[in-house]
């Protein structure tokens, strides 16, 4: 049986494709073309709402947008993904007024407006190489190429000058607050700021610790290539269910034993207090979720050692050990997540992992380049095994952020 690997496109590509589709189907000619990329996180799940650290990477995968200034203030949004042309007034853009596919895009321009920049009509057009609801932020690639190609057709000061080039990582951090905004209050979409500040704010060649209590960012080097590994992302095409009422669920969880055990967030429940904490917390589940959140950040921070130490092959056990973590302690992989790491680990992978809010979505492999083949095929060949539909395979270099 063939592989399915799914390529990314060039800049040049991407780029045609979406001017010639905002021509096409809106009859216009694009002020700012830009792009954002999706994301993988490397280690350190379901941690950025409590507080920890998260490791992640941009995608060579990246969703395009091909954006016109209008001289009122409508909206008008076509997307290669769909036949669904989206209209709106930005003007009655706000939380709960608007619904459909462009509440990602309307929503930072909301946002943008309501941190007091002056945004006002446009005509967008959108296509994209990142598959759609598979942990690997098509949502955030969206709300990411708005940004920056609204910066650019609006000339948008974000507090280091106009425009796209004068966007440090400061300003940069402004546009992905502006994001997480368009997510939670237009889109409704209850989510922390991981894949928001992957997209805009990651480095090409290297991963980026966020500190998720203030927002730092600090790029750690993480370049597998070089020295004969390779990261394969495995998208599982699980069918995603209750996703959102899980996500509420283990984030109220987090929440009720910061509350028992007086804490702000459950990073400052040191490793060795944890099992100190634990007797604190009388519900079992409770106690799983935590010692998860505790444990994870702990490994977070031994994975930034090592890569700091040039070890790159010694990331691979404490991805294993996130996972075993996210299925046993956290509870939210799915068998399909969990036959990727077996399969993948079976036939002498490094390191495996689920990536993302889980549910579904995408596993993560680190493995040796030359194994790169045997390793994907025996993957393929567990998935056949087991009855589930053919996985997708993707590379994922550390790739550029939002430009
Ligand atoms: P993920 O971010 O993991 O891919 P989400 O459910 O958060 O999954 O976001 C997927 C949604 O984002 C899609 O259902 C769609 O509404 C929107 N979206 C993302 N990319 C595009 C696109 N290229 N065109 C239209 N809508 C998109
Ligand atoms: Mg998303």
């Amino acid at each position: 049986m063939s592989l399915d690997h799914l390529g990314s496109w060039t800049r040049e590509e991407g780029d045609a494709r979406v001017t010639a589709l905002l021509h096409e189907r809106l009859g216009v000619r694009p002020d700012a073309v830009r792009s954002a990329p999706g994301r993988v996180n490397v280690i350190g799940e379901h941690v950025d709402y409590t507080g920890g650290l998260c490791l992640p990477t941009a995608l060579p995968h990246r969703t395009f947008v091909a954006l016109r200034r209008r001289d009122d203030d409508v909206v008008r949004l076509v997307s290669a993904q769909t036949d669904e042309q989206w209209t709106a007034h930005l003007d009655d853009v706000a939380p709960g007024a608007v619904e459909g596919w462009g509440v990602y895009v309307a929503g930072v321009a909301w946002a943008l407006r309501e941190a007091g920049h002056t945004v006002g009509g446009f005509d967008a057009a959108v296509d994209s190489c990142v598959p759609f609801g598979a942990g690997l932020s098509s949502s955030a690639a969206l709300e990411a190429a708005t940004a920056v190609a609204l910066v650019d057709a609006f000339d948008l000061d974000l507090g280091a000058g106009p425009g796209v080039d004068a966007l440090d990582d400061a300003a940069r951090a402004v546009l992905a607050d502006a994001c997480v905004r368009a997510e939670n209050e237009i889109a409704g979409a209850n989510t922390g700021g991981l894949d928001q500040a992957s997209s805009l704010r990651c480095v090409e060649g290297a991963a980026i610790l966020l500190d998720c209590r203030d927002g730092a960012v600090r790029p750690v080097p993480f370049d597998p290539l070089p020295v004969g590994l390779d990261l394969l992302v495995i998208d599982t095409r699980a069918p995603h269910s209750h996703v959102d009422g899980e996500y509420s669920a283990r984030r109220a969880a987090v929440e009720r034993a910061a509350e028992v055990l007086g804490v702000p967030d459950l990073r400052a429940v040191p490793l060795d207090g944890l099992d100190e904490a634990l007797v604190r917390l009388d519900d079992p589940v409770i106690r799983r979720r935590t010692r998860h959140c505790v444990t994870e950040i702990e490994r977070v921070r031994q994975s930034v050692a090592v890569l700091d130490a040039g070890d790159v092959a010694a990331l691979g056990p404490l991805m294993t050990a996130s996972h075993v973590s996210l299925r046993d302690d956290f509870e939210v992989t799915v068998p399909e997540l969990d036959t990727v790491v077996d399969a993948a680990l079976a036939a002498g992978a490094l390191g495996a992992r689920m990536t993302g809010g889980g549910f579904g979505g995408s596993a993560i492999v680190l493995l040796r380049a030359d194994e790169r083949a045997k390793v994907a095929q025996a993957i393929a060949d567990a998935f056949e095994l087991r009855g589930f539909a053919a996985p997708a395979f993707l590379a994922a270099p550390p790739s550029s952020p939002a430009g």
